[in-house]
């Protein structure tokens, strides 16, 4: 796949059109392509900016001054152009309130899109992952060595942690890609199942609940300026037992590692 592909592939990709393999094989090319990642960075901005615009606005006083201006009020009575002046503002409140509503559903519609889609995508972050050799880009059980890993390869610090005494062992980390951006996922192990735990900058409008998809357990939470999945087949009591281990460590201060 090159560059000029990737341009023909990147909207479908965005709009999680592709089949499995062609999905990978942007995946891939991501993870290489510093140009091609930006192009979906911005592709990902602009969708996201279209998404916050303010689609409601208040018309202006000069446009309020031109319809009054156009109202035949030398045919009415006073008292009736008043109340014809009170009707027409009652019937443009009336449409402005309608306009907010719809533009309020249609946010409210988008982000739970939004959620699912990422869902979905997590989760088939997750079974791509299971494929021979996809698991993990450094394999160590040791957090000093995974964290490092990721310095100029992300362009955040991620939390990792070591649960290993919590009985989820740390075996190591990759790059993936989730909602357009690219991510660092954390590889843990508990008994034979894989937990992978995803994270990336940003903050959830809402909480998601924990949801299921495919078999696949998946829980999102926010912490510290940083947005976290974590998609796993373990027992649903297993995944949030994870998930309170792993908040409750405190992240390891990289600087002082060194
Ligand atoms: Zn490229």
């Amino acid at each position: 796949m090159n560059c000029q592909d990737m341009r023909l592939l990147l909207h479908a990709y965005l709009d999680d059109e592709l089949g499995a393999a062609d999905s990978l094989a942007v995946a891939r090319h991501l993870a290489e392509c510093a140009d091609c990642t930006r192009r979906l960075r911005a592709l990902t901005q602009a969708r996201e900016d279209l998404r916050g615009a303010r689609l409601y606005q208040s018309a202006p006083a000069a446009l309020r001054a031109r319809i009054e201006a156009r109202l035949p009020r030398a045919t009415l009575a006073p008292r009736a152009r008043r109340r014809g002046w009170s009707m027409a503002l009652a019937a443009l409140a009336a449409l402005f309130v309608i306009a907010a509503v719809l533009a309020g559903w249609q946010t409210m519609r988008l982000q739970r899109q939004g959620s699912d889609a990422l869902v979905a995508e997590a989760v088939s972050d997750h079974v791509r992952s299971l494929l021979p050799g996809h698991l993990i880009d450094v394999q160590t059980s040791n957090e000093h060595t995974v964290k490092p890993w990721f310095d100029g390869r992300v362009d955040f610090s991620p939390q990792v942690k070591d649960l290993s005494a919590e009985g989820f062992e740390l075996v190591g980390g990759r790059l993936d890609v989730l909602g357009g951006k690219q991510v660092a996922a954390l590889v843990y192990k508990r008994h034979l199942h894989t937990i992978n735990l995803f994270q990336w900058p940003g903050h959830a409008a809402a909480a998601a609940p924990p949801q299921t998809r495919d078999g696949y357990h998946v829980l999102a939470w926010n912490d510290d300026g940083l947005r976290f999945v974590a998609v796993s087949s373990v027992a649903d009591s297993d995944l949030e037992a994870f998930e309170r281990a792993f908040r409750a460590q405190p992240a390891a201060a990289s600087e002082a590692a060194h």
